[in-house]
């Protein structure tokens, strides 16, 4: 365990565990009138078994959650899904709330190996994210297929908006390995999901609290997260989250 702390140390500083993580959350987003009875979640995580934690942990203080969920995390619901879950948030005192919860997923072993994870059953150890690390390996091949396969359009549309970013110019300064295109996927989902925000969200009559970041798999058990943006948006003004 000391060589996964490193590690969290150097690469994800201040990640919480999923339990602290949302209950810190919950508070800080109550004190702008959020509760578990006025607001519906909205998750987003990889659809790995491992991160179905992250699910269950919103579920505890949130309650259950609109699904988002798509291979390595990406948004890929689109407007009728963003659309689908607002139309069930409860409407209270005429608002509507929502919070939204997406960020792709890492694993890291007990020596502190980015990208590693054991599963129970399966000797040795195993990728996460899948998704990712295939990205990955297709980048350093020098064979990515950027083609749109309809037997794969998941993992075919996270790599056409991912690859942009990979290839762009923050990219020309530091390794391309499992944690910057972990990173680039934080950001990216980030970005899309304010994009779909804009599209779908009605401020006149909705708030809304953005938690992104990056879910960090233990070697034995349980998952961590690495903050990336936390803020709230109440009647149009964005609010920083701090906690
Ligand atoms: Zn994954």
């Amino acid at each position: 365990m000391q060589e996964f702390q490193k590690s969290i140390d150097i690469h994800f500083p201040g990640a919480q565990t999923e339990a602290d993580f949302l209950n810190s959350s919950y508070r800080a987003i109550a004190k702008y009138g959020f509760d578990a009875d006025n607001t519906i979640a909205c998750v987003g995580v990889c659809r790995d078994e491992l991160c179905r934690s992250l699910v269950w942990a919103v579920r505890e203080v949130w309650g259950e959650a609109f699904n988002f969920s798509s291979l390595g995390g990406m948004l890929t619901l689109g407007t009728a899904g963003f659309s689908a879950a607002h139309a069930h948030a409860p409407v209270v005192d005429g608002r509507e709330r929502y919070v939204y919860v997406v960020m792709p997923h890492i694993g890291i072993d007990e020596l502190g190996v980015l990208g590693k994870c054991l599963r129970e059953g399966r000797h040795g150890t195993s990728s996460a994210c899948g998704a990712l690390t295939a990205m990955l390996g297709e980048l350093k091949s020098g064979e990515l297929d950027l083609s749109l396969d309809q037997d794969n359009i998941e993992y075919s549309i996270l790599k056409q908006h991912l690859t942009p970013r990979l290839l762009g110019p923050d990219f020309q300064t530091q390794p391309l390995d499992i944690k910057t295109i972990t990173m680039a996927m934080s950001n990216l989902i980030t970005d899309e999901l304010e994009h779909m925000i804009e599209l779908t969200v009605d401020t006149e009559i909705a708030d809304y609290a953005v938690l992104t970041g990056v879910q960090v798999h233990q070697p034995v058990e349980g998952s961590m997260v690495w903050r990336n943006a936390s803020y709230v948006c109440v009647r149009g003004e964005r609010q920083e989250l701090s906690w």
